[in-house]
């Protein structure tokens, strides 16, 4: 069996799957295509230590960042398709129904008419503020339509976006430094009972 080096490495389909990433947003706006108004519900903590410095999946019950008095933050991830990289991205929108939040200045856009051939432009001037303005198309853009069409097989086979984010065990995040340090100063974790399948037949020291 052979492969042809050059089809290999031009066609992006070929070779190992992209991970999921995240649409970052900052001063300079991205440049995205909205496809679909369907996202996926997500709890994550930012943990504020040198050791992930980022957003981190909650783990759900026995969580040790909750147990410790921090709640999760709650976002909607919508897939878009981001322009520059030619992938497609997750953009990470805070539920809350705040007039000057990324959903409100999103959602008119979403449902607009002629949504496929308008560019999003969406900036991030300061911590808290958004911008989200649309551009007509190029005709010589790329659509992605190969891409959001591979994608979308895949969300509708129930593909997690939250795959783009941070995953770690309980136990991991109770041994980041500034999650052991808040733990200890509330005399500790008290762990989950630890699950019966996945212990089974091994001999818990109490
Ligand atoms: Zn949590």
């Amino acid at each position: 069996m052979t492969k042809n080096l050059i089809n290999y490495y031009s066609d992006s389909s070929a070779g190992a799957p992209e991970p999921l990433t995240e649409l970052r947003l900052g001063a300079q706006a991205a440049m995205a295509l909205l496809f679909t108004p369907e996202a996926q519900p997500v709890s994550l903590h930012y943990i504020d230590d040198e050791a992930v410095n980022g957003y981190v999946k909650c783990p759900g019950d026995g969580c040790p960042v909750c147990y410790a008095g921090a709640k999760p933050s709650h976002f909607d991830l919508l897939p878009v398709f981001d322009v520059e990289s030619g992938v497609v991205k997750v953009l990470r929108i805070s539920d809350n129904r705040r007039p000057a939040g990324l959903a409100a200045k999103l959602i008119p856009h979403l449902k607009g008419e002629g949504a496929a051939d308008k560019l999003i432009l969406i900036s991030k001037p300061t911590r808290t503020d958004y911008s989200v303005i649309s551009r007509p198309l190029g005709t010589d853009a790329n659509r992605g339509e190969a891409e959001i069409q591979a994608f979308s097989e895949k969300f509708d086979n129930g593909l997690q976006l939250g795959l783009a984010f941070r995953a770690m065990t309980c136990n991991e995040l109770a041994e980041v430094p500034k999650v052991a340090a808040r733990l200890g100063a509330m005399g500790g974790w008290i762990q989950p009972a630890p699950n019966p399948e996945a212990s089974a037949g091994e001999a818990e020291p109490s």
